[in-house]
């Protein structure tokens, strides 16, 4: 059985005080969602440290926002997988869209950094997702497929068990306008038939696929209805304990 999970991508946002104070209220209220569902954060490189210290007898788990796509040495700016896992962290984010858009991240680098993130026994959150003008031009399916099979189409099934999909289309993240949940569960379902024509039914069945996008306490209940919707990659919703909470509890 797949898991059901809610991850918050903090992306570029609070300071470290402000983030410890929040993933503290996260773990104060993390009894109140159903058992059944995984709740996960992703704070900026600076918090790791003093959020994993707050998490750490809790079960949220810790997530970076990127890595680097090489193991260590002269890449100034730059932190490495083998540094994430150091600082506690059990998840990392690759691909966000933010990242492919502003900071020239391609499947080529993408290949790169997974293949370092599983080095170092980090799992990841794999994000998705096409551009308005690629839906408007109907090249929404075409543009997934080749984000997933450029990257993920060179793991192994056992590595597949260490992935989350994040369905991300760029014109719902930050808008406020969120897919509707038919347009979420058509593409949805189709990552989910993409992975089984490649790896086969066990892991397209095992695969947890989350939506992003304008996600909230308010629309998250129907899209957490669909069936191939898994839970959500939450960004600006993430960044209040009770918007959060509510999320996680939409299922
Ligand atoms: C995101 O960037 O991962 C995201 C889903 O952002 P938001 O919820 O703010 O649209």
């Amino acid at each position: 059985m797949r898991k059901k999970i809610v991850a918050g991508n903090w992306k570029m946002n609070t300071s470290i005080a402000e983030g410890v104070e929040l993933a503290k209220g996260i773990v104060a209220k993390v009894n109140e969602i159903s058992k059944g569902v995984s709740l996960i954060v992703a704070p900026p490189f600076t918090h790791l440290t003093s959020v994993a210290e707050v998490l750490k007898d809790s079960p949220v788990a810790l997530s970076a926002q990127n890595c680097a796509d090489q193991p260590k040495g002269a890449f100034t700016g730059e932190v490495a997988a083998s540094m994430l896992k150091d600082a506690g962290c059990t998840y990392t984010i690759l691909g966000h869209s933010e990242r492919r858009q502003y900071y020239g991240e391609n499947s080529e680098k993408l290949v790169r950094k997974m293949a370092l993130a599983f080095e170092n026994g980090l799992k990841v959150i794999f994000c998705v997702g096409e551009k308005l003008e690629e839906r408007n031009e109907g090249r929404h399916f075409d543009v997934v497929a080749s984000q997933i099979s450029e990257v993920l189409f060179g793991l192994t099934p056992k590595q597949m068990a260490h992935v989350i999909i994040a369905y991300e289309p760029v014109w719902a993240i930050g808008t406020g306008v969120t897919a509707t949940s038919e347009q979420a569960q058509e593409i949805h379902a189709f990552i989910r038939k993409t992975l089984a024509a490649h790896f086969g039914d066990d892991v397209a069945d095992n695969t947890t696929i989350l939506y992003g996008g304008s996600c909230k306490p308010s629309n998250a209940k129907e899209l957490f209805a669909c069936p191939d919707i898994d839970g959500g990659l939450i960004g600006g919703a993430s960044l209040k304990v009770d918007d959060f909470i509510g999320i996680a509890q939409s299922f």
